[in-house]
């Protein structure tokens, strides 16, 4: 994705300046794009004292978090202290914190008539892209699951970063994603059907499909459906073998507890209770 940013102090006019600060927000609350700003993310810098373009950059680290006291803040990031930002923040609520690669210097006005949002935020969307750009949108290539190496890892771990990286992952952005592309939940996917062994998790089933070329198959459903925004992360993912998904699908489904590690129900009328925890 692409997002333009803006600030209301000189944004640095040195690329080490602009590489090695810890630029952040924080708000009240989860204000966009809290949980959309990703690594390999492309950021524009809007200088409001210049009213320019002055960076093109590519973010590459994001860490965000609650706060319930700026001293933690101070802890982490000491050379983001003393800024007027800093101080007129509110004393807990929700950072996010980045930095950034340059990829280009920009030298790009303000297109006539344009208004900045107020929290400094904006998706570089086709209005955006055509007036400050003068260019085509390009297709959103960006993949959830690329920051994620599988190598030397057990499926433990594997599922832990992949759970952190979709945890990241609005579901307006997947939905967009899936819609646009392909979906990209492959990996999580993938790594939970192996971390059951390909067996269906419903109490006393257990059965998976053996196919004639070695392998199982097996199917994993969405607890709270993507269609309302339902995340592919744990706790909302099961799996299931075809029968029993399309008995989640179409049967009476009350779920009672939906928590990161267990679910409990029923399902057309029998008690269920699924834990949701994985080891190797
Ligand atoms: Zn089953």
């Amino acid at each position: 994705m692409e997002y333009i940013t803006s600030r209301g102090f000189e944004l640095p006019t040195d690329q080490t300046e602009m590489e090695n600060f810890d630029w952040f927000n924080m708000w009240s609350n989860r204000n966009f794009p809290y949980y959309e700003l990703l690594v390999g993310d492309t950021l524009y810098w809007f200088d409001t004292t210049a009213q320019k373009l002055v960076w093109k950059t590519e973010v590459v680290k994001v860490d965000r978090f609650p706060y319930s006291d700026k001293q933690q803040i101070f802890d982490r990031y000491p050379n983001s202290l003393g800024l007027k930002y800093y101080d007129s923040r509110p004393d807990s609520g929700y950072f996010v914190g980045y930095k950034v690669k340059v990829l280009e210097k920009l030298d790009i006005e303000k297109p006539n008539g344009f208004r900045f949002p107020q929290l400094g935020w904006l998706r570089v969307d086709n209005e955006i892209a055509t007036t400050w750009f003068n260019r085509q949108p390009t297709e959103d290539t960006n993949t959830l699951d690329d920051n994620v190496s599988d190598d030397n890892k057990n499926i433990t771990e594997l599922l832990a970063d992949l759970n952190e990286k979709m945890k990241n992952v609005s579901p307006e952005r997947v939905e967009k994603l899936v819609s646009a592309t392909i979906r990209k939940d492959t990996k999580i996917i993938n790594a939970l059907k192996k971390a059951t062994d390909f067996k269906c998790q419903f109490p006393n089933c257990g059965q998976r499909i053996t196919k004639k070329n070695g392998g199982f198959y097996i199917e994993v459903a969405h607890i709270k459906p993507v269609s309302q925004n339902g995340q592919s992360i744990l706790g909302n993912l099961i799996v299931l073998c075809p029968n029993h998904h399309k008995e989640f699908d179409f049967g009476d489904l009350k779920i009672d507890e939906q928590t990161n590690s267990k679910l409990a129900g029923q399902l057309n009328g029998n008690k269920f209770e699924i834990e949701l925890t994985y080891h190797d």
